[in-house]
């Protein structure tokens, strides 16, 4: 599955909920769609939408005809809705921007990688001790508890640090050195944060308080 087309890749040709229009992939809507804009629609229906685990932790991203087949079925509910209306002969159905699943799902554990890259992923390439955006290369990993006093290499004990903090810090806690960790370290699904990533900051605002909580 490619990482940079999740929704694509992830649902090739549903077939459409009953009720719910749903243009074939492509644009080719010949004899599908009883009304006309089908290939307005065809785009809106591959728009992306953030999917909320039950307990409110974005967990994946979808297309909307995905997502309304989930509001259809009682699986999720929508959370979050776009201004824009899909067309069906029952009804019109207002398009979702964010869905919350009604029953928590569990997310395994081997779909967290622990590795520099998805540290400075899950931080966002942000020191977390003075805040300050970094490009990669100017980027190290601090054991916040230091290795020599038995820190891990564990998701909860490194993060993203400038070297201008990382010396500052050596080999001490960040208290002993008078820093403050910008948030607690936290393991992170590898999976959403990758799909999360390619599309925050051009998408939808509606997601915002979602993926910073
Ligand atoms: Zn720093």
């Amino acid at each position: 599955m490619s990482v940079k087309r999740p929704i694509r890749a992830e649902f090739p040709g549903r077939k459409s909920p009953a009720g719910a229009v749903v243009p074939a992939a492509g644009g080719a809507e010949a004899g599908k769609s009883p009304k006309s804009g089908g290939l307005r629609r065809a785009s809106l229906m591959q728009e992306p939408v953030l999917v909320l685990n039950a307990t409110f932790e974005p967990i994946n991203v979808t297309a909307v005809r995905r997502a309304l087949v989930l509001l259809l079925k009682g699986v999720a509910q929508a959370e979050e809705l776009h201004a824009s209306e899909v067309h069906s002969s029952v009804r019109n159905h207002r398009v979702p921007s964010v869905i919350r699943l009604l029953a928590y799902r569990h997310i395994p554990q081997q779909s967290r990688a622990l590795s520099r890259k998805n540290i400075l992923l899950r931080d966002r390439n942000t020191c977390q001790f003075c805040g300050a955006i970094f490009p990669s290369s100017e980027l190290t990993l601090d054991h916040v508890m230091p290795r020599s006093r038995g820190g891990r290499s564990s998701w909860e004990n490194l993060v993203a640090c400038c070297y201008r903090c990382n010396n500052r810090k050596g080999d001490r806690t960040p208290e002993e050195a008078g820093l403050k960790l910008a948030r607690r370290p936290r393991p992170f699904t590898l999976h959403t944060s990758r799909q999360l990533m390619s599309l925050i900051g051009h998408r939808d605002e509606r997601w915002l308080k979602y993926l910073f909580y």
